[in-house]
């Protein structure tokens, strides 16, 4: 990795890397504690600038860090990722020098934990179909809908929700609003039994008459869409990087399991040897995908192409390394409190979130047929 990662990058991998195994815990509830620890190092508010409360680091950075913590804990990371990438980057971009400093010191501190809330029952991947109101009142708003699978749910603080003003409008009618947690009206779901990822409490918000008022709307109404879009490449990269740690977790754990067959005995085959080498060659291929994608962000304001490439990749690499790991380990890996239990169940929520895997290929297939001017 020195051709790909300079000097200081490297050192920050391995100090992520000795916090994720000295420090967090795999297991319980929601990982307060994890998240505890982070926020004490700084790693709620990595590539946040200095002037906010943040540790002004490049995303780069950041993503490193991510890999290691869902390397442990898939949960954890996807909640810091949220929190970063599409919670806490909006009231940087969008946000007014007020809302900045209302928010972003306790967002980067981990004093605040931030959600994002897009997706409702109607509007998943066609994100522009959102039901949820946003109705002009004085002083503000009322925002009246439901949405569904919030990452960090019932215990977030601050949400980024969107709404739209004029349905009949699409994509063009749909506003952004920060809603603080306890405001009348805000009401949290129990977080839903899903396959993985259960730290991470994904769960409905409903808002019912939520008064916001109009200095909690974020950027311009009506500019929602525009928002949410603009976050979600780097929110891509963010998950990729899940993608990665989760794979890699997944190859490790089978390594081990290999060289204690081997130990005693128990001929593993040429066929283990064969999985192993490809899913090392495709993580390191991974690798070079997301650091690619997070230099770009680093250096540029579109890296669409690149998030989107990325997060393909390592996403379905975590799915297909946790089967064919399974595959090798059969018994060893499959009982309810296996660790690669874990990571197969961890592992499909990656390839649905921040866009599904699918709508990805098409992002990826429309920037490349664009680039081809047949003219
Ligand atoms: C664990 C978890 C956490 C989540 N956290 C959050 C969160 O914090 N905030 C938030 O807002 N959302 C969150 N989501 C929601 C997530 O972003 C959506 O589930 C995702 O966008 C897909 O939407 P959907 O589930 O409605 O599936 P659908 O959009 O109904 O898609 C179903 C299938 O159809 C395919 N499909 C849909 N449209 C097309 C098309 N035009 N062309 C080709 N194929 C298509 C999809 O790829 C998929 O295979 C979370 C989801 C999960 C599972």
């Amino acid at each position: 990795m020195e051709l790909v990662l300079s000097e200081y990058h490297q050192k920050r991998w391995e100090e992520f890397k000795l916090f994720a195994d000295s420090e967090l815990d795999r297991g319980g509830q929601f990982p307060h504690e994890n998240l505890k620890k982070a926020g004490e190092r700084g790693y709620m508010g990595l590539p946040i600038p200095q002037a906010w409360g943040g540790k002004g680091e490049d995303f780069l950075t950041y993503i490193l860090m991510l890999e290691e913590v869902s390397r442990v804990c898939a949960s954890t990371g996807v909640i810091l990722s949220v929190h970063t990438s599409v919670a806490t980057f909006p009231l940087l971009y969008f946000g007014s020098d007020e809302q900045k400093n209302r928010f972003l010191p306790d967002l980067a501190s981990g004093k605040l934990l931030g959600a994002f809330a897009l997706t409702e029952a109607g509007a998943g991947s066609d994100a522009a179909a959102l039901a949820a109101t946003a109705t002009i009142v004085a002083g503000g708003y009322l925002l009246n809908g439901s949405k569904m699978f919030i990452t960090g749910g019932g215990e977030a603080d601050l949400f980024t929700v969107f709404a739209t003003l004029d349905r009949s409008l699409g994509s063009k009618g749909i506003t952004a609003f920060l809603v603080e947690k306890g405001c009348p009206g805000l009401v949290a779901g129990p977080p839903e039994r899903k396959m993985g990822l259960n730290r991470s409490h994904t769960a409905e918000i409903r808002m019912e008459d939520l008064f916001i008022p109009a200095s909690n709307r974020l950027g311009d109404e009506k500019a929602g869409f525009n928002i949410a879009m603009a976050l979600l490449d780097g929110g891509r990269i963010g998950i990729a990087a899940q993608g990665l740690g989760l794979a890699r977790a997944a190859l490790e754990f089978t390594i081990k399991h290999l060289k204690k067959q081997e130990r005693a005995g128990i001929k593993t085959g040429q066929w283990s040897a064969f999985v192993v080498a490809d899913l090392a060659a495709k993580a390191e291929a991974a690798r070079l995908l997301i650091y690619k994608a997070a230099k770009a962000k680093d250096s540029r304001s579109s890296c669409t192409r690149e998030a989107s490439m990325a997060k393909v990749f390592a996403t379905d690499l975590a799915m297909d390394a946790a089967t064919k790991c399974l595959d090798l380990c059969h018994s060893a890996g499959c009982g309810e409190n296996n660790p690669l239990n874990r990571y197969f169940c961890d592992a499909k929520a990656p390839q649905i979130y921040e866009g599904s895997n699918q709508i990805q290929r098409i992002v990826v297939a429309r920037e490349l047929l664009r680039q081809f001017n047949l003219s």
